[in-house]
């Protein structure tokens, strides 16, 4: 997976994108000189009351982009590769990129989000038509 994320120049992978059923998301924000990091089993256990718009895309979707609302500040907890439990909060990326990796954990992707396109609008309207 860590592969992966780093060929498609991702900023983020959740296990069921690539066919596995784990609970696992990678967070790849080396660009933006954090490490890359790989969590186990996470949930949001905490959310900011104030929410933030801002525009996102899917390696499982492409093409797709548009405006997605979501909490600005989240608290995390997972289990890192060496099956110790982390907790963190964020209120940047990490929680933006954490947000939308568990939403494919729990089946939920950008396109039962987005409010506003800001491309790919027909492909998803496509794509629903022939579901
Ligand atoms: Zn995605």
């Amino acid at each position: 997976m860590i592969d992966t994320v780093r060929k498609a120049d991702g900023i983020g992978l959740a296990a069921p994108q690539v066919g596995k059923s784990v609970k696992l998301i990678i967070v790849n924000l080396e660009k933006s000189g954090v490490p890359l990091v790989a969590l186990y089993n996470p949930r949001i256990v905490k959310k900011s009351f104030n929410k933030t718009e801002i525009e996102e895309g899917c390696l499982s979707i492409p093409g797709v982009f548009g405006t997605v609302k979501r909490p600005k500040k989240v608290t995390i907890e997972a289990q890192t590769a060496e099956g110790k439990t982390v907790q963190f909060s964020d209120d940047g990326w990490i929680a933006r990129v954490g947000q939308h990796e568990i939403d494919h954990i729990n089946g939920k992707l950008i396109i039962d989000l987005i409010k506003k396109y800001t491309q790919g609008a027909d492909i998803v309207k496509e794509w629903k038509k022939g579901k």
